[in-house]
């Protein structure tokens, strides 16, 4: 049985990278997205960005303490 490699992708709920554990996308990461989507630069934003708003949200869940303290509190109850 060989050594496996492990890919630099995200780890969820946290968004560090499984390999490497640095805050995903790390810098090998950025590396490889910006080779598969050479020449389509738009469709690696958008894709992105569709990380980046699960990320958020994960993210989010993680620290709920902190959408209290800024957010919770100030929301109009009606
Ligand atoms: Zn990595």
């Amino acid at each position: 049985m060989g050594r496996r490699v492990i890919p630099h992708v995200p780890m969820r709920p946290l968004w560090r990278c499984r390999s490497c554990g640095a805050a995903w996308p790390c810098q090998p990461a950025r590396l490889s997205l910006l080779v598969e989507y050479r020449g389509n630069r738009t469709a690696l934003l958008v894709y992105l960005a569709g990380l980046m708003a699960e990320a958020r949200e994960q993210l989010a869940q993680l620290n709920p303490d902190l959408h209290h303290r800024f957010i919770a509190w100030a929301r109009a109850r009606d």
